[in-house]
């Protein structure tokens, strides 16, 4: 019998899929082996490109209707990595999508970087004194690849969590630039990748160096690939029956399916974490269980 609290895990990311994309195999690894998994949206993704034709019109430029939608695809895909415990900053609706650097959509009332960073704090804090996660995860200084809402993610999540006392760590989710670039050699090879390859350069990865952490996901692969299919908006997904598998985003770059995420610890002991975010903080848990 132990008096330890729980493992508690909260990921704070910036629109629907973002929590799939970068973080998509932790989260399955981590809920199938009984770790509480909160997974904080930021907005609802309202301003992304739209790949199949048969839903042009939900764009925000025609119906606008799109973060409706992807509310729902971000449902399932919660359901595919085994989330229980969703939750949208400052409600459904709150914070809007604000697009690329530079566009309209980033002065609309709503969006998330035109909106107040204290209230946003603030809103992020009432989940972390409620949830009291251990381990949280959000993005680097540079918002992983640049996009305003992935930088303001990073930046309350920074600020919230200072103000947390039961966060042991904060992790940022990066790409690794080794395990990318071997993953898009690989995908030169497979026969009929309906996507282009990627120039080298052209995805966004960080020096391998930099990196403390990498969680083996390859026991929930099947569950990521789900994950990522139910946001069929903004991802494409292909498999071959050779268990190759990549996915495009709407710019067509395949993308490899790699067999770890990786992290960087920005805050709390570094011991125990090169292969778990929970590692050495002394909370119950085994061996990650497998999902397929
Ligand atoms: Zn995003």
């Amino acid at each position: 019998m132990t008096l330890t609290a729980p493992p508690r895990l909260l990921l704070v990311h910036a629109h629907p899929d973002d929590e799939s994309l970068w973080t998509g195999g932790t989260i399955a690894r981590y809920a199938a082996q009984g770790v509480h998994v909160t997974v904080v949206t930021c907005t609802l993704g309202e301003e992304g490109e739209i790949i199949p034709d048969g839903l042009r019109e939900l764009a925000a430029d025609s119906a606008d209707q799109l973060g409706g939608y992807r509310v729902a695809e971000l449902r399932s895909a919660c359901a595919a990595l085994g989330v229980t415990d969703h939750r949208f900053l400052g409600g459904i609706g709150r914070w809007r999508d604000s697009g690329m650097a530079g566009v309209p959509a980033n002065r609309h009332q709503r969006a998330f970087v035109a909106g107040g960073i204290e209230q946003q704090v603030a809103e992020l804090t009432v989940i972390l004194r409620e949830v009291r996660p251990q381990v949280v995860v959000t993005y680097d200084a540079f918002g992983g690849y640049g996009h305003p809402d992935h930088i303001r993610a990073h930046d309350i999540t920074t600020a919230a969590a200072a103000d947390c006392a039961d966060v042991d760590r904060v992790f940022h989710a990066v790409t690794s630039k080794r395990a990318t670039e071997d993953g898009a050699a690989a995908l030169a090879d497979l026969a009929g990748l309906p996507f282009r390859l990627p120039e080298p350069g052209e995805l966004p990865v960080v020096e391998d160096e930099q990196i403390t952490t990498v969680i083996d996901i390859v026991g929930h692969l099947s569950a990521k690939l789900r994950a990522l299919r139910a946001h069929a908006t903004q991802i494409s997904v292909w498999q071959d029956d050779t268990g190759g598998a990549s996915y495009a985003l709407s710019n067509g770059i395949a993308q490899p399916v790699v067999d770890a995420e990786y992290y960087v610890l920005a805050r709390g002991p570094v011991e125990g974490t090169s292969a778990d975010l929970f590692g050495g903080l002394g909370l119950p848990g085994g061996e990650p269980a497998q999902d397929r």
